[in-house]
């Protein structure tokens, strides 16, 4: 067992699902006692159960990560329970359904904004104080490769995929002065329910081999591994950096 993150408390925004859920198991696997954010109460609840059945810490914190009062109240209501926050992870997200640029309106962009780029604002502001205070944190955002590449139809959520960069590289220099550490991650395709039923198409199957050379899709796991290295003291040098487990495809 490893016990690199023995008594961090760890916040994870989305972690009802997907690469949240597995970054949050993964944290309370290495010994953090986990924040599990999501605004379906059910799914963070669910989060919570396998995390306590592991043997491992956690409670929830139910709250939309774009309603900067409500989640701000929701975190600080947790911080009160088991301690301020020393790993942040900006994980929240909502799937890039393929629109063209001149089909997504105002209030898709807004959404879009919303979650990824305030949500990921918001939920840092809450934090670093406490980790300004401790002269220590992380804070591991979560970008895609598409906010590296880009891709058609897809710009409203590059948009904002690129956007976590260019915060992640400014948060860097910005909060070095009190030893936190600011990554991202930009995952390539991950088997997760993000796509709904788009990733069991065909289609979907022959783009996959043709544009991964490892021909496959990654688990949950493999990037919340990542994930937990980023949140380790190991990492305690690198910041600013935007890590892509990507299978090849963006290189
Ligand atoms: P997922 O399985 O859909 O999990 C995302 C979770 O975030 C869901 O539980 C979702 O709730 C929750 N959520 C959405 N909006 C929220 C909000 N405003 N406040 C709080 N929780 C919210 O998706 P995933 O694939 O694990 O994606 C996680 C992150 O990785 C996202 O930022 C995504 O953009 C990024 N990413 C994913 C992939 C991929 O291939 N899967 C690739 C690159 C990057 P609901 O289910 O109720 O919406």
């Amino acid at each position: 067992m490893n016990h690199s993150l023995q008594g961090r408390i760890a916040l994870v925004t989305g972690a009802g699902s997907g690469i949240g859920r597995a970054d949050a198991l993964v944290l309370a696997a290495r010994g953090a006692t986990v924040i599990v954010n999501d605004f379906d109460a059910d799914a963070a609840a669910a989060t919570v159960q396998q995390i306590v059945d592991t043997g491992g810490r956690a409670l929830p914190c139910v709250a939309d990560v774009s309603q900067r009062a409500t989640i701000c109240a929701a975190i600080a209501e947790a911080a009160a329970q088991v301690g301020e926050v020393d790993i942040l992870v900006n994980n929240a997200g909502i799937a890039s359904r393929q629109e063209a640029f001149l089909d997504v309106d105002e209030a898709r962009l807004d959404r879009m904004f919303g979650v990824h780029v305030k949500g990921s604002w918001f939920c840092t502001q809450a934090v670093l104080p406490g980790m300004q205070r401790r002269r220590r944190g992380k804070v591991i955002n979560t970008s895609s490769i598409l906010g590296l590449s880009g891709r058609r139809r897809s710009s409203h959520y590059a948009a904002a995929k690129a956007a976590l960069i260019g915060m992640t590289k400014a948060w860097a220099k910005e909060f070095a002065e009190w030893n936190v550490q600011v990554n991202a991650v930009a995952p390539g395709r991950v088997r997760t329910p993000i796509l709904g039923d788009v990733a069991d198409s065909e289609a979907y199957r022959k783009d996959l081999l043709a544009q991964v050379p490892a021909g496959r899709r990654a688990e949950p796991e493999e990037i919340a591994y990542l994930v937990a290295f980023l949140a380790s003291d190991e990492s305690d040098f690198i910041t600013g950096q935007i890590i892509s487990p990507n299978g090849g495809e963006v290189i």
